[in-house]
């Protein structure tokens, strides 16, 4: 692998980590009191600066508007938007519509881009993914019910999905549903594109989590969609290919999440480290003086780093020989990073005492907000076992 950065994108990167901290980190506070769409104008105000920069949706080709960045770049772009929790979504590049861009691109028709994929890449409107329900199990989804039937030259859609993220004032949701009950089971599924405002998406509501339930892009909706009618138009790619479509989104799409999730390391461990540095515990002694928060800081710093190397090692590996040949690495770095975030974030707010649980830094809203990185895009174990598995067959004799 080749580790140096190249002049354009040490230039690139010290930009953005330059807007991070002067616009957007100061912003934080109020969105994340007011919500989203309340503070929409501060945000747009945000993406347009963004624009004038020559920074929007760095992980988006060049002939939508992007800046056309290789993963491994991509990547540590995505570790400097990770500092703030307003990042991704204030340079164009944040979830689910990144990944949904992604496949539109790829996958869509003429017709589809225009009505679709130009006003989403612009930043205009938001979209939703909705594959996983809550009577089948999310892991092994190729379990799915939800049942989309034709009729004349329409699809018409029943079932109910969760947690399909940022639904809430979204234009659309990309629907992944069963069009071909008796193939086998991974081509049973379609992904089909559904207006919210068709008749029969009913958003139920907006799932609690850890206690909120959020609205606008930060939330997580629970949909019933009944006797839901769409065009045939509307199938994204051909009939039984929704898990292969799916499979696109989810390479790029889990080291935009790792390196996301270094970002928040990174932010974490510098408050954890001002915070040891400058706390008087008396006898002019601070905080940092003691053993056990020097080892906190001292394996918060080594397992970042393994972190961060082991995720460029993967987007790597997919620029250089795609995304079948690095699934290893994704799996490993998916659970492993996942694990770093939970023990620093933990380790920042224990160092931060009752201060740590309050809204007054951001650590709280990682603690609640990021807990779902082992749950989502994956669980851990199902990464585990994949990995072991490949493992063991290379000394099968
Ligand atoms: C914040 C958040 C955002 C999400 N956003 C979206 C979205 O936008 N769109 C969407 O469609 N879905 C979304 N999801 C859903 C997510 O993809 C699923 O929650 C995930 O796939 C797990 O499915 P499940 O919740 O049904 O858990 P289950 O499949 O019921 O698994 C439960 C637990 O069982 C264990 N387990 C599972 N399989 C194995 C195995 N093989 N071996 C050992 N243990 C195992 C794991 O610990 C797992 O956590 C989101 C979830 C969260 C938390």
């Amino acid at each position: 692998m080749d580790f140096a950065i190249s002049d354009k994108m040490t230039e690139l990167l010290a930009r953005m980590r330059e807007f991070v901290a002067t616009d957007v980190i100061p912003a934080e506070a109020d969105v994340m009191t007011n919500g989203f769409t309340k503070s929409d104008a501060t945000l747009t105000a945000l993406r347009d600066k963004v624009k004038e920069a020559g920074m929007w949706a760095p992980q988006l080709p060049t002939d939508i508007g992007g800046m056309g960045l290789s993963v491994l770049e991509h990547g540590m772009v995505s570790e400097v938007l990770g500092r703030s929790p307003l990042g991704h979504y204030v340079f164009g590049a944040q979830a689910p519509d990144a990944g949904n861009i992604e496949i539109l691109h790829k996958f869509g028709t003429d017709e589809q881009k225009e009505a679709y994929l130009a006003p989403l890449a612009a930043g205009q409107i938001r979209s939703c993914f909705s594959m996983t329900e809550p009577h089948t199990a999310g892991s092994n989804p190729t379990l799915l019910s939800c049942l989309a039937e034709k009729d004349g030259d329409d699809y018409v859609i029943n079932g109910r999905k969760w947690f399909t993220s940022a639904a809430d004032g979204a234009k659309f949701a990309i629907v992944m549903a069963v069009t071909n009950p008796d193939a086998d089971r991974h081509g049973r599924a379609t992904q089909i594109i559904v207006p919210t405002d068709t008749p029969g998406f009913n958003l139920v509501r907006n799932i609690p989590v850890m206690g909120h339930a959020g609205e606008g892009y930060a939330s997580h909706a629970e949909i019933v969609y009944e006797n839901c009618r769409v065009p045939q138009s509307n199938r994204l790619g051909g009939e039984g290919t929704g898990f292969a479509i799916a499979q696109e989104r989810l390479g790029p799409g889990r080291i935009h999440h790792c390196m996301r999730w270094i970002g928040i390391c990174e932010r974490s461990f510098d408050l954890m480290c001002s915070r040891a540095a400058s706390r008087d515990m008396g006898g002019g002694k601070t905080l940092g003086t003691k053993q056990i928060v020097r080892a906190w800081i001292a394996e918060a710093r080594a397992k970042i780093n393994a972190a961060r190397l082991s995720v460029l090692h993967a987007a790597w590996k997919i620029d250089n020989e795609g995304f079948y040949a690095a699934r290893e690495e994704i799996s490993l770095i998916k659970f492993y990073v996942a694990d770093v975030l939970m023990e620093v974030v933990d380790r920042a707010i224990q160092v931060h005492g009752a201060m740590g649980i309050t809204s007054d830094t951001v650590l709280a809203y990682y603690y609640s907000h990021e807990r779902a990185a082992r749950i989502y895009d994956g669980p851990d174990e199902v990464h585990k076992v994949v990995v072991a598995r490949r493992i063991l067959d290379r000394y099968k004799e």
